[in-house]
């Protein structure tokens, strides 16, 4: 492993315990750490709970030079904010969920734990600074090429791998896998890590994305087909001869859609960024305007009906709770009968 901040070689060093082991890869010349996914946890084993889930906003400040695993095949590292913390920004990997520390956020850890949860005994510092302390039974250095490993990176973050199929990757490096996430299976590319969506799974995949938070954001996904296609050179996997390219919605996220069988080609990261602009758009949609306008298509619909029943859908909110645990939004026909507008 190389350091990402000077190049150096890193030296990989594995602490024992009396339970457990502690490994963490330092850079000799400028001090910054590698903390495989556990690691950072494992420092804090006074601490309770886990100090890694440290999800949170990623740091709006865009970095000149985005950082890369040194675990993972090309995976950037995200900014994320340590624990509640506005001004510790780590890096993270979203595939292997390691640690990047550059020189001294150890210690800016260290005193942001000792803020909020104070506890007895040693810092981290201490900790890679090897100053003695009773439980630590062993210390192992090595250059971090003797204990490098690679993590495999999937598609999707969270894929199983589950066969193999006769599909050719449309960008001709490979064949294509079966995968399978959220009990839902789709092809994707070992080599290239493009993803495969046949027909509906696109929309499937979205709606369990953030506990289906995303559900009724379906007007790109439908209006795929006739958003401004383009001819592709990528072919259909499934041998309908070339695909067209699709924008995705206003994003800037391209798709490729075969007119024949309907199936969807995400390039690598392309349905991570679907999710991000889903998820923007959907935020920017005021619940109140939109429980208003699904009001008032209601009452378009219930024209007629006894004023009685009117009453009962006056509460927009349950109404429209009820709607989505109807799965109405998950079919589109349905939907459209409702809404009372044509089908397109
Ligand atoms: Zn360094
Ligand atoms: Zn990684
Ligand atoms: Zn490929
Ligand atoms: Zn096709």
């Amino acid at each position: 492993m190389k350091c990402l901040n000077c190049d150096a070689q890193m030296t990989n060093v594995t602490v024992k315990t009396k339970k457990d082991s502690i490994s963490y890869d330092v850079c000799p010349k400028c001090g910054s750490l590698w903390l495989d996914s556990g690691e950072l946890d494992k420092m804090a084993f006074r601490v309770e709970g886990s100090i890694e889930y440290c999800e949170a906003a990623k740091d709006p400040a865009p970095e000149d030079q985005p950082k890369k695993c040194p675990r993972c095949d090309d995976c950037t590292l995200d900014k994320v904010k340590f624990l509640e913390s506005d001004t510790i920004f780590l890096h993270r990997c979203p595939n292997c969920g390691g640690f990047w520390l550059d020189s001294g956020q150890l210690d800016l850890v260290d005193r942001e734990l000792a803020r909020i949860m104070p506890v007895e005994g040693h810092g981290f510092s201490d900790f890679v600074n090897n100053i003695h302390v009773p439980y630590w039974f062993q210390r192992v250095q090595q250059p971090s090429s003797k204990t490098d490993f690679e993590v495999h990176v999937m598609p999707l973050q969270g894929a199983e791998l589950t066969g193999r199929t006769d599909d050719r990757c449309p960008n001709g490096d490979s064949l294509l896998n079966k995968y399978s996430i959220f009990s839902m299976e789709f092809e994707g590319c070992p080599k290239c890590k493009g993803v495969w969506l046949i027909q509906d799974e696109l929309r499937e995949l979205k709606n369990r994305i953030d506990d289906g938070s995303l559900r009724w954001m379906n007007d790109e996904i439908e209006n795929l087909e006739k958003s401004g296609a383009v001819a592709s050179n990528l072919a259909c996997p499934k041998g309908h001869g070339n695909m067209v390219s699709v924008m995705f919605g206003n994003s800037k996220v391209v798709a490729d859609w075969c007119p024949v069988c309907h199936g969807t080609w995400l390039d690598r990261g392309a349905f991570d960024k679907i999710i991000d602009y889903l998820e923007d758009e959907s935020s920017t949609v005021n619940p109140k305007i939109l429980e208003k306008q699904l009001m008032e298509d209601l009452r378009k619909v219930w024209r007629g009906a006894p004023e009685g029943r009117i009453e009962e859908l006056r509460d927009a909110g349950s109404t429209l709770h009820a709607l989505l645990n109807a799965g109405i939004f998950e079919h589109p026909d349905l939907f459209r009968i409702m809404m009372g507008t044509p089908r397109m």
